[in-house]
């Protein structure tokens, strides 16, 4: 908890966590418990973690970012592309609290085993973790209050504007170069009306699928 808590105050100062929901919620979920068995003494380094299947879990910096950036409120139905091994999941369901959902697609059918254990072991009942193709969006649940994803294509994909709430926010990693992407926001404030923002560079893996990068 101390590391955890290092962690969490660096953030803080660096300007990544800049409210009080995003900070408690990374202070109760252990990340520890979202990485493999190898991996487990690394969970408070800054950094992304390599999982299996050449996948990452995402820094702590990016996790702190996108939470924030998604500006969460209890309650919200959420969805997110890219499960890895559940923990960016964890933390937006740790803000929306017992009201809210979480719903996450991995296109990786063992990280979603995975995810899925690491997650009931954590108590996080208001999650539920799909195999699938997430560039297709979960169309069963929505619309969505909030959209992102955590794996980057080259352009946002249709089928997930088309399940964003009006009044609802989508981020996506967007790029055509493997190591440099731009994390796209959008705002949907009509049926037919949104806003754009670009707010700056990330490094995502590629989303693989229909609307997303071919697979090799
Ligand atoms: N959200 C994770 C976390 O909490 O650390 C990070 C996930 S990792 C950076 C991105 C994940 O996106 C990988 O597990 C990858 O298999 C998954 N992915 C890539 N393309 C996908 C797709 N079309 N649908 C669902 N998942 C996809």
């Amino acid at each position: 908890m101390n590391k955890r808590r290092e962690l969490v105050n660096t953030l803080r100062n660096m300007g990544y966590i800049k409210t009080d929901k995003v900070k408690k919620a990374m202070l109760n979920v252990p990340r520890e418990e979202f990485m493999t068995p190898e991996t487990r003494d690394l969970a408070y380094l800054d950094r992304p973690i390599p999982l299996k299947h050449g996948q990452t879990i995402s820094a702590p910096h990016m996790v702190a970012m996108i939470c924030e950036q998604l500006s969460l409120k209890p309650g919200m139905n959420v969805l997110e592309i890219g499960t890895g091994f559940g923990y960016n999941a964890a933390v937006v369901a740790e803000i929306l609290g017992p009201e809210g959902h979480v719903y996450t697609i991995e296109r990786i059918e063992s990280l979603k085993e995975r995810a899925e254990k690491n997650l009931i072991k954590t108590g996080f009942t208001n999650v539920a973790v799909i195999h699938g193709d997430g560039t297709a969006g979960y169309p069963e649940k929505a619309p969505y209050d909030r959209i992102y994803a955590t794996a980057s294509a080259p352009k946002i994909p249709d089928p997930l504007v088309d399940q964003l709430k009006v009044g609802g926010r989508l981020l996506a990693p967007i790029g055509e170069d493997p190591n440099y992407q731009e994390l796209i926001c959008i705002l949907r404030g009509g049926k037919t009306e949104y806003q754009t923002f670009n707010l700056g560079g990330v490094v995502f893996v590629p989303m693989i699928g229909e609307h997303g990068w071919p697979e090799e």
